[in-house]
């Protein structure tokens, strides 16, 4: 008998597909991943999975900025774990779509108490008070890190096949059904399930989070090309910019607590690009020294012409955090028991936390594995 391991990974956004990675380069697992939306490299046809709103990781600007507080240690490990492995891929990897970059974040609010970052991101300092825009208290610029989003996922896909993984596209109904694509790949051992299905776990029979909810966030993409940095301010005038390396840049954004609207709404695209011109003047070509004396309204109406596609998306949060948890279900009709380890609910930070996600997700699929082998919960396929 065979001595390698199945995993069936459900789910083809940043999260299984970071997931589905670790577990093929250990070399002890056949993983394959079944999914409703796939990247693919059409990004511009209506019809691509990357236009659909039912996934989030299509509609990311995506950056690093650290979402986690200052007294989250868990949550700063695995974004800190990432940031780290994401320099390595940008230096080594250049075609993956990750890139460094000057980064400033700036703070409304500032309680004495320095960001956790400050101190162990690269290239970091602290803004003089005197550079400071008006309305900020706190600022920091750093290395941070770039990803340009559709290319990053096509990336991770394509290493995925290239290294034998095969990968389905199904909706499933019930968790369950994953069992079902295991004996494709081998019939020798007992599959876990990984749950990678973000906001999808809401309503997937034997999953059925109901901690699950969106964060409707609404970005606008224009062609920017003299805008060189990310700039993020944190607060009530909550508003960032992303360079994407390839004449665009993302900027947003809206942060929608339940709000499943998926019509982008001209006044929050108003009050977008209002406030990125504030924060990043190179948004426009000429940057400062060309608009320094013009009104608001011929610079937005200037921006706007500069508009790529106006964009929704939805983040995948969880009331309580990500649930990474490792758990023995039963199949609805024969009673059968599976092993499953879930991992969803990264709300906006998915991208910067999915490498060192998906590294914990490989040891707890490792442990069942092992488990299920020698008791044979799972042999059901
Ligand atoms: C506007 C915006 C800006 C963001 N900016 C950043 C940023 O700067 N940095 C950052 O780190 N993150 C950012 N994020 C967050 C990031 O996009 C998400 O955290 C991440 O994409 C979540 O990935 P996921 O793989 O868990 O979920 P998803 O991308 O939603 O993928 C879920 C997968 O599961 C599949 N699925 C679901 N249900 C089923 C089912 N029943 N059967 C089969 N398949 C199923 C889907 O088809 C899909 O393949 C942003 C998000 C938004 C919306």
């Amino acid at each position: 008998m065979s001595k390698r391991h199945q995993a069936v990974v459900v789910g083809a956004g940043v999260i299984g597909l970071a997931v589905a990675n670790r577990l093929q380069s250990s070399k002890g697992f056949d993983v394959c991943i079944v999914a409703e939306n796939i990247p693919d490299n059409d990004c511009t046809s209506d019809k691509s999975s990357m236009r659909s709103t039912a996934w989030a990781s299509p509609w990311a600007g995506a950056h690093w900025r650290a979402w986690s507080s200052n007294q989250d240690t868990q949550l700063q490990k695995m974004e800190l774990d990432t940031y780290l492995a994401m320099l390595d891929v940008a230096q080594k990897e250049p075609s993956s779509g990750i890139s460094t970059a000057p980064g400033i974040d700036l703070f409304e609010e500032f309680s004495g108490e320095r960001p956790w970052y400050a101190a162990k991101v690269k290239d970091s300092a602290e803004i003089p008070q005197e550079n400071l825009p008006a309305g900020i208290r706190y600022g920091l610029q750093y290395t941070t890190l770039l990803i340009d989003v559709p290319r990053y996922l096509v990336y991770l896909k394509d290493k995925f096949i290239k290294a034998g993984g095969q990968i389905h596209k199904h909706k499933l109904s019930h968790i369950h059904e994953a069992t079902g694509f295991a004996s494709e790949i081998s019939a020798a051992r007992p599959a876990v399930v990984v749950n990678c299905t973000g906001l999808g776990s809401m309503e997937l029979g034997g999953v059925n989070d109901a901690n699950m909810y969106p964060i409707r966030g609404q970005t606008v993409v224009v062609h920017a090309p003299e805008a060189k940095c990310t700039v993020t301010r944190v607060g009530c005038l909550f508003s960032y910019v992303i360079p994407r390396g390839d004449g665009t840049a993302v900027i947003g954004g809206t942060a929608e607590r339940g709000c499943w609207d998926d019509r982008p709404d001209a006044q929050a695209t108003q009050m977008i690009l209002q406030r990125t011109l504030d924060l990043e003047p190179n948004l426009l070509p000429g940057g400062e020294r060309v608009w320094d004396n013009k009104s608001i309204n011929e610079k937005t109406a200037a921006l706007e012409k500069a508009i790529v596609s106006v964009n929704v998306g939805f983040r995948p949060a969880r009331e309580g955090g990500v649930c990474m948890q490792a758990q023995t279900l039963y199949a609805p009709a024969s009673d059968k028991p599976f092993s499953v380890v879930h991992c969803y609910g990264h709300a906006g930070y998915g991208y910067q936390s999915s490498i060192a996600f998906a590294e914990s997700v490989f040891r707890l699929v490792k442990e069942r594995s092992e488990a299920a082998y020698s008791t044979g919960v799972g042999n059901d396929v």
